[in-house]
């Protein structure tokens, strides 16, 4: 009831939810509270908790901040919903997000864009921008994110809070409204490493639902949070700490690498040869994956559908004009592009070389070290509108995020210090499914 309350009397002003359930919310407490009587509370008893509104959840709307799903009633729920709520969780509402999570500022979302709790005139990144506000505004403890290019870490980031992106195969998909399906990755933001490593814990592990998750055991991520960091190495990369990066981000993330030197850390200076390639990599892969399955909102079957079509035809194409916002639109044809017959070769196969290139130098850096760090973000939250017109410079905030989705590796983003009042983020990058050690490693610093 207080996170209810706060919500009310708050998010008039942040908009981080789209949707508030507070019923079902009382009646799960109040499960949660019968179950702890009975001694069966789950490892989540009674804890509130946020889901962004990509994630379907049975009879309450899943919009995905979009038009195109205003009015569409999921009639299941996804895995992660699931087995969040059979942990006792209590869902608090659905949050706000980029329009099928395509942004880094939560600005492309039809329900208006979510306000930075710590300066009410800056973003608080996307596209988990209302999941990373609602749980710095203190609308709730805990909030799942979806992270394709960056969308957990940096409104993480930009927040102040800690998220985890886990290794793909990780964490089911299924349910999880799909944007670049081979990138998608869930998790959970919280403020803390171990509330992070508690979330994930529910969240993880095999589902035959989903054919991309894989069928490994789920370690005990809270028992193995006090780790010794005596001669672990972290590699720097060079093209991480370059041009483009704001200085005072750079003097944060050196002073908290400093602190892990301090525990024992060795910091390595590795390369990551091929990061200048990530950003058009991905902007090629994620909306050639992004016009196919976004094919499937048509005005057929769910979701919005224009008014007296004339045929077939006019039904596709108005419901697609009018339920899109135009981000949507340009990745759709982007993507489409990309993928035409004459265009395929020198796009689509290209950038899935260059991916295969980016994996490489990532696993030849874990050879010479046992995590990457380096900034999150190359700079703090920046101003409402201020990178609307300009989607390429948009696309430039994930710049050291999105080389860890083509690579499917796990990654965090966690406080470290603050810029004129605006929030820090350090990035640690992990090796295939060591989302303990990156929990163990983040959670010795906090
Ligand atoms: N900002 C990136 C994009 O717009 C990443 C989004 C995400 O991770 N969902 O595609």
């Amino acid at each position: 009831r207080r996170y209810l309350d706060a919500i009310d009397r708050r998010d008039a002003q942040i908009n981080s939810f789209i949707t508030v359930t507070p019923e079902q919310a009382i009646a799960q407490a109040q499960a949660a509270d019968a179950a702890r009587a009975k001694g069966e509370a789950g490892a989540l008893c009674g804890l509130p908790l946020a889901h962004k509104d990509i994630f379907c959840s049975d009879g309450i709307r899943t919009s995905c901040a979009s038009k195109m799903l205003d009015n569409f009633i999921a009639p299941y729920n996804a895995t992660v919903v699931n087995k969040m709520a059979a942990a006792g969780a209590v869902t608090l509402g659905k949050t706000n997000l980029d329009e099928f999570a395509m942004g880094s500022s939560n600005e492309t979302s039809y329900y208006g864009p979510v306000r930075n709790p710590w300066n009410p005139d800056c973003v608080p990144g996307g596209s988990s921008g209302g999941s990373a506000a609602a749980v710095a505004a203190g609308l709730a403890p805990a909030a799942t994110g979806t992270d394709t290019g960056g969308s957990i870490r940096q409104p993480a980031a930009l927040c102040g809070l800690t998220g985890l992106k886990p290794t793909y195969g990780r964490v089911s998909r299924y349910g999880m409204i799909a944007f670049a399906s081979s990138l998608d990755q869930g998790g959970p933001m919280a403020r803390t490493a171990e509330d992070c490593a508690i979330l994930l814990q529910a969240m993880a592990g095999f589902d035959p639902a989903d054919s991309t998750s894989m069928d490994l055991a789920v370690p005990d991520y809270r028992s193995q949070l006090d780790r010794d960091l005596n001669g672990i190495k972290i590699g720097l990369p060079k093209e991480y700490f370059g041009e483009g990066l704001d200085s005072a981000i750079g003097d944060a993330v050196h002073a908290a690498l400093e602190e892990y030197r301090k525990l024992g850390a060795e910091l390595v200076e590795i390369s990551l040869p091929h990061t200048e390639l990530a950003v058009p990599c991905y902007y090629v892969i994620a909306p050639a994956e992004a016009s196919s399955n976004l094919s499937r909102f048509d005005g057929v079957r769910y979701g919005y559908r224009c008014d007296n079509p004339k045929d077939l035809d006019d039904l596709y194409t108005r419901t697609r004009e009018e339920g899109f916002g135009e981000e949507v639109k340009r990745r759709i044809l982007v993507g489409t592009y990309a993928l035409s017959a004459g265009f395929y070769d020198a796009y689509y196969r290209k950038a899935q070389q260059i991916r295969r290139l980016i994996k490489q130098d990532f696993v030849d850096a874990f050879k010479q070290v046992d995590f990457i760090a380096g900034p999150t973000t190359p700079n703090p939250a920046f101003g409402l509108g201020e990178k609307v017109s300009d989607p390429v410079t948009m696309y430039l905030e994930d710049i050291y995020t999105i080389a860890v989705n083509l690579a499917g590796l796990p990654a965090l983003s966690m406080p470290a210090g603050f810029t004129g009042g605006k929030p820090i983020g350090l990035q640690l990058i992990g090796q295939d499914f060591d989302e303990a050690g990156l929990l163990g490693a983040a959670h010795r610093y906090q």
